[in-house]
């Protein structure tokens, strides 16, 4: 996610809009004969300067709260001041996330941060605090509603565009990593293959008397013996690769690594295409050693496969190509068994 080196780039650049929007607002006070807003702007730009040294010597965090109770602060103030026709009391809602966000961040970083919920409580309180004080007195300065309309549309329109970009942006980025929590969920670290839980789960969906569904099982011959002739490493990577030649050969096929070194594939073609394509990539994976280091592995796979016989239970379909399997090891291995 965010790296502080990207952190400290986006608070440099909110810093300067923000010190340039101080400014700005300073000379419309001066124009609306509001002497303390003016005044007050020399403290506002003072934090945003003084940020600047903050954000460089990476105290990030100091900074973001730093910046935040001022705001929190010049919001009541210039509301206190011009009354809520200007709109700077519509800042209060956009606080809310910012708050929730570097909840989210010390959780990231692994530390106890302060929690979102009481500072949002206090957000509210303050909100009420001098809202009311306005609705009840009016505005210590009454400058008619000349530039109120102006202020009140920048001001809710900045409130809304951030709101809206923000809440977009987060939903876009859970559902980002939802999708690869599930993903990973899915898979097998090392062949990047389906795992055995998400092939059950496959085959559970399966509707029964629907495509000819055909399961095959897929075996390394001998890897014990790859393992103890190479080492563990060539081991795993036999795996790697046997694992990247079936994905290429049994395209719109499910492929899951069952245990160690079995395979299950799941097709839904009929048994002839079937039977010649994993009869093909047999031949394949035995025609082409794997290259580890400087050995080169002879590998051979044999493979049992079998449609599903109608009323047959997963597991008991399951268990006749295994028993396929058997014969295939029995009868010299290297071969497809139907
Ligand atoms: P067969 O031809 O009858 O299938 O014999 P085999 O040696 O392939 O089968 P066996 O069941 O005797 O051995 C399987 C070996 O696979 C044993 C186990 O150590 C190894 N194995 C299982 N998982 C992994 C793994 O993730 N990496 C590596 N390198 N080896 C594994
Ligand atoms: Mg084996
Ligand atoms: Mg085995």
């Amino acid at each position: 996610m965010l790296n502080t080196k990207t952190a400290k780039k986006i608070a440099y650049v909110v810093n300067t809009v923000m010190l340039l929007m101080v400014f700005g607002l300073m000379a419309f006070f001066k124009l609306l004969d509001a002497d303390f807003l003016v005044y007050f702007s020399i403290p506002t730009a003072l934090v945003y300067v003084i940020s600047y040294f903050l954000v460089y010597t990476d105290h990030l965090e100091i900074y973001l709260w730093f910046c935040y109770c001022w705001l929190v602060l010049y919001m009541a103030v210039t509301t206190v001041f011009l009354g809520e026709s200007y709109g700077f009391h519509l800042y209060c809602f956009s606080m809310i996330p910012v708050v929730y966000v570097v909840e989210y961040m010390s959780f990231r970083i692994g530390r106890k941060g302060v929690k979102a919920l009481y500072i949002s409580i206090i957000i509210a309180l303050i909100y009420f605090v001098f809202m009311s004080y306005v609705m009840v007195n009016g505005p210590i300065y009454d400058r008619g509603k000349k530039y109120a309309p102006f202020f009140w549309i920048f001001n809710s329109l900045t409130v809304f565009g951030y709101l809206v970009i923000y809440t977009n942006y987060l939903i876009r980025n859970i559902i980002k990593s939802e999708k690869k929590l599930s993903e990973m969920a899915h898979r097998d670290r090392l062949t990047k293959l389906y795992n055995r839980h998400y092939m059950l789960e496959k085959l559970s969906e399966l509707p029964e008397g629907g495509k000819p569904d055909i399961l095959a099982m897929v075996d390394i011959d001998d890897f014990k013996k790859i393992n103890d002739t190479y080492g563990h490493n060539a081991g795993d990577e036999v795996l790697k690769v046997i694992s990247s030649k079936m994905t290429a050969s049994c395209e719109g096929c499910v492929i899951a690594r069952w245990g160690g070194e079995e395979f299950l594939i799941l097709c839904q073609d009929d048994e002839q295409l079937s039977h010649e394509m994993l009869d093909k990539m047999r031949a394949g994976i035995g025609s082409e050693p794997v290259v580890f280091e400087d050995s080169s592995i002879k590998v051979t796979i044999t493979v049992g496969m079998s449609r599903r016989n109608s009323g047959d239970t997963i597991d008991e379909w399951i268990h006749q190509i295994d028993k396929k399997l058997y014969k295939g090891k029995k009868s010299g291995k290297n071969r497809v068994v139907v």
